[in-house]
């Protein structure tokens, strides 16, 4: 058990890259972190110089108060599994896991029994007590992966480090493995960094999320906080799916978000603390689910509806997203309950409420502040 500690670190490759730019971050003992953000953000160049497989340029990183920039890979106690697993092919199961630990036997301190023993455990843990004689070729993906996640078990490491586990895995398995990942911490309750680009692993799996982008660190929260209170555009339409939509207007009269010849009213929490802002363009951030149609008249006429011309509809099972555009906006996403389709179909036009007190404002700049956090 340990706990991980970066202090202003950063990665400048060779040419003057700059992948991961003066990043802090604590993760506790116990916590499963993950570090989540689209292609080139410098999640797996932060795991790396975790694990020493990558030098640190600048900085500070500390596992349990000692300072390890200078540490050998193997004598920083902290286990990784990669996305392409990273078996040896000619060794069993049982020979993949125990390989590590009896290379070191002695300088570990660690009996064969010992060994045998902890590659039992780890393989029951995992359900491969029944593969332990095969090789990784006679394995699925979802059981090699088990392999290198039972490889890393076996050490007893103060941390574990995964780099895209479950990339190669199809769609249901990775659910399933997902989970087991999620059992197996709750279990062995090892601090834990994880990196994904796929924010749905990393809003299910981390106890805290850590979103980056251009090598710095948006956000770091809990999933729903990321997910309710996202403090820019980016991490807002990062995190979620569909995105977040994002509407230009600006602000009149105090409380009302005008966009062409349309308005909507903002609740007072949203718009309290504004300042300066309040002067300026605007972006509202309304999630698709915090949209509802309301063509049945349910709603319509009233305040708070926003009108468009429905352009795609998919249909989800239970939900449905309907796609549809105004004139100088992007297009939007609303996602409602199926059953309320009726009557609408691509090129009718729609209308959908908002439930305003759902929504955001941030700043029309690049960073795209959201300013309605301010007032909470
Ligand atoms: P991905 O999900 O695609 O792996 P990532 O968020 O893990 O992306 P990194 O692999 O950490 O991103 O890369 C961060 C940045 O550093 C990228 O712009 C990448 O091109 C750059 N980079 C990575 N390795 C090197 C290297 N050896 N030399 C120069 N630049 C590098």
């Amino acid at each position: 058990m340990a706990t991980v500690e970066l202090k202003q670190v950063s990665k400048i490759y060779p040419g003057g890259v700059r992948a991961v730019n003066s990043i802090n971050l604590t993760i506790k003992d116990r916590e499963f972190v993950v570090l989540v953000g689209p292609s080139g953000c410098g999640k797996t160049t932060t795991l790396r110089m975790v694990a020493g497989l990558e030098e640190i340029s600048e900085g500070t990183l500390s596992i349990d108060g000692r300072v390890v920039n200078n540490v050998a890979p193997k004598d920083r106690d902290i286990a990784m599994v990669f996305q392409n697993y990273a078996l040896y092919p000619h060794m069993s199961v049982y020979k993949n896991m125990a390989f590590s630990l009896q290379l070191r036997r002695r300088e570990l301190g660690l009996t064969k029994q010992l060994i045998d023993q902890r590659v039992r455990e780890a393989a029951a843990i995992l359900g491969l007590t029944d593969y332990l004689q095969r090789k990784p070729k006679a394995l699925s993906g979802g059981q090699r992966q088990r392999v290198a996640v039972g490889r890393a078990i076996v050490r007893d490491p103060k941390a574990f480090l995964f780099d895209e586990p479950l990339s190669n895995l199809d769609a249901k398995l990775r659910v399933e493995t997902r989970s087991e990942i999620k059992k197996l911490h709750l279990r062995l309750q090892t601090t834990t960094i994880y990196v994904t680009h796929d924010q749905e692993e990393a809003m299910t799996l981390g106890d805290r999320i850590v979103v980056m982008k251009d090598g710095l660190i948006q956000q770091c929260a809990p999933p729903l906080e990321v997910y309710e209170h996202p403090v820019n555009r980016f991490v807002a339409s990062f995190v979620g799916t569909p995105p977040m939509n994002f509407l230009s207007g600006t602000l009149q009269s105090g409380r009302e978000f005008v966009f062409g010849d349309q308005r909507l009213t903002l609740p007072e929490k949203l718009t309290a603390n504004l300042g300066q802002s309040a002067a300026g363009p605007l972006i509202l951030g309304v999630r698709p689910e915090s949209m509802s149609l309301c063509n049945e008249g349910r709603f319509a006429g009233e305040n708070n509806c926003i009108r468009g011309t429905v352009s795609v509809i998919e249909p989800l099972g239970d939900k449905v997203d309907v796609y549809f555009t105004m004139a100088n906006q992007p297009q939007m996403v609303c996602r409602t309950d199926a059953h309320h389709l009726a009557g609408i179909r691509p090129q009718s036009p729609g209308s959908f409420f908002v439930a305003m007190d759902k929504c955001h404002l941030f700043e029309a700049d690049a960073i795209g502040r959201n300013v309605s956090l301010a007032g909470r």
